[in-house]
């Protein structure tokens, strides 16, 4: 789909990471306000030209939607994993740490499932099956064994992540999608 913006304006040069596709863009394409009487542009919309979508940044730099975190997926065919992932990253972008754990944790357990771990496991079992199934790569043992130290066992409390606990675990999650679908599909296209 092509879509083409009326009365874009040429706008100061601006790299952002769009919160709608998650490409590094660099645009100078939108449009801008100003308030009355004050000089300089007040406050912006961003043109991504790599999907089209706008994002407007305010006076202060505030960019919405944030951006996307994560690392780019590619061929997730399960359909619930893949908004679950792209959630989890726009939860982070909205300053929504919490969310983004609870979906990662959500994820795990899909994925751990879907690789026959047993159904009703706690997040950390989930964690270790995927350890000793060797989906989490063998250096990335330090990592994990952080996250599983600092993860808060107690689901039925209302517990507040951080953006490092959020961060840490949509970096886990995309490791592991990569390593299970991404990477699986591009050595299949390669086989003759
Ligand atoms: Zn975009």
């Amino acid at each position: 789909m092509t879509l083409q913006w009326h009365q874009i304006q040429q706008l100061s040069s601006r790299s952002y990471i769009c919160g709608h596709c998650g490409e590094s863009v660099s645009s100078d394409r939108g449009y801008f306000a100003v308030i009355p009487g004050m000089g300089g542009v007040s406050r912006s919309i961003y043109i991504c030209h790599s999907c089209m979508h706008p994002t407007s940044f305010s006076e202060s730099g505030r960019q919405v939607p944030g951006p996307l975190y994560g690392q780019k997926v590619q061929d997730i065919d399960d359909v619930n994993v893949k908004a679950l992932y792209e959630e989890a990253r726009r939860c982070y972008g909205s300053n929504g740490f919490t969310a983004a754990v609870l979906c990662c944790r959500k994820l795990l357990m899909h994925i751990a499932v879907a690789k026959k771990a047993a159904p009703g496991l706690r997040f950390i079992e989930y964690v270790q099956y995927l350890v000793d199934h060797h989906y989490v790569p063998p250096d990335a043992k330090e990592w994990v064994d952080h996250i599983r130290s600092t993860s808060n066992e107690a689901n039925h409390e209302i517990v507040v992540s951080t953006k490092e606990q959020a961060a840490e675990l949509i970096d886990l999650v995309g490791v592991l999608l990569k390593v299970i679908f991404e990477f699986p599909k591009m050595m299949r296209a390669k086989k003759p």
